[in-house]
């Protein structure tokens, strides 16, 4: 159960810090709690529409004060893989999302793709399609694309497994049903670069250097988040706020509390 055992938090932003861009009730004063009890902190977000510097921009203007360094995307976990496994990147990804792949190999999928890939019998293993939430870019067009250099030997890295996220309009479907697709079709396995991969949440508790036991997690997505961070060893506390159902609550796992908001759960951390 979170605790005084907890000497680290993991925050999740959207629905739990952020609402679009605006600040969530209580988030501003749950982070300058964290500071004043001097309890290290990170931020892991599925959240892929955006660059990480202007998701950090975003943050900063809305009264939460961190460094560029306590933010961790999945899109930086995808150009390290690039770079590391020498791979060039096939980008299914927001628009939005493109500055932080400037640095490595990579392109947006699309005409030169169907050209490169039109024979399936050609092998390109040292490609990856990287999937992330492209919201109206997610077109028949841009998907057959994936599906051919999948089928030529792609890899397929995901930057979301999420299934739906919170907007003012209502739920919206994020990256993982596109990435289930791409899946089934090509016969394929994703790697998973965002959140419930247990990748993500190793390099967040290597960055931390502190065990996870001693780490709580706080997120409003039950299976990303609280299911995720479970299985990798953190302790949780999934919050009834942004994208949380009431039915969420009857599948949290064995030790995992609920807290109403972000404020209460920092509350819950500190006091026991
Ligand atoms: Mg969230």
């Amino acid at each position: 159960m979170p605790g005084p055992s907890t000497q680290a938090v993991i925050f999740d932003i959207g629905g739990v810090l952020l609402d679009g861009d605006a600040p969530m009730p209580g988030a501003v004063a749950a982070l300058a709690r964290c500071h004043r009890a001097n309890i290290p902190f990170l931020l892991l977000t599925n959240t892929t529409r955006r660059s990480h510097a202007d998701l950090h921009l975003a943050l900063q203007r809305a009264g939460l004060d961190i460094s560029s360094a306590q933010l961790l995307t999945p899109a930086r976990a995808a150009a390290a893989w690039l770079a590391a496994h020498h791979a060039r990147g096939l980008l299914l990804v927001h628009p939005g999302l493109m500055a932080d792949f400037a640095e490595v190999d990579a392109q947006p999928i699309g005409q030169s793709v169907d050209m490169a890939f039109s024979s399936a019998s050609t092998h390109h293993p040292q490609w990856a399609v990287v999937v992330g939430d492209a919201g109206e870019f997610f077109t028949y067009h841009a998907l057959t694309a994936a599906f051919r250099a999948l089928m030529a030997g792609a890899a397929l890295l995901s930057l979301s497994d999420s299934r739906y996220f919170h907007t003012l309009g209502g739920l919206s479907l994020d990256a993982g049903p596109f990435v289930r697709l791409l899946e089934v079709a090509a016969g394929v396995t994703s790697i998973a670069l965002g959140k419930p991969g247990a990748g993500f949440f190793q390099q967040a508790i290597a960055q931390l250097g502190i065990a996870a036991a001693h780490i709580t997690l706080v997120g409003d997505d039950l299976h990303s988040d609280v299911l995720g961070a479970s299985a990798a060893g953190l302790q949780t506390i999934l919050v009834q706020t942004g994208k949380y159902q009431p039915s969420d609550a009857d599948q949290l796992p064995l030790g995992a509390m609920l807290a109403a908001d972000v404020m209460t759960a920092v509350d819950q951390i500190l006091t026991g």
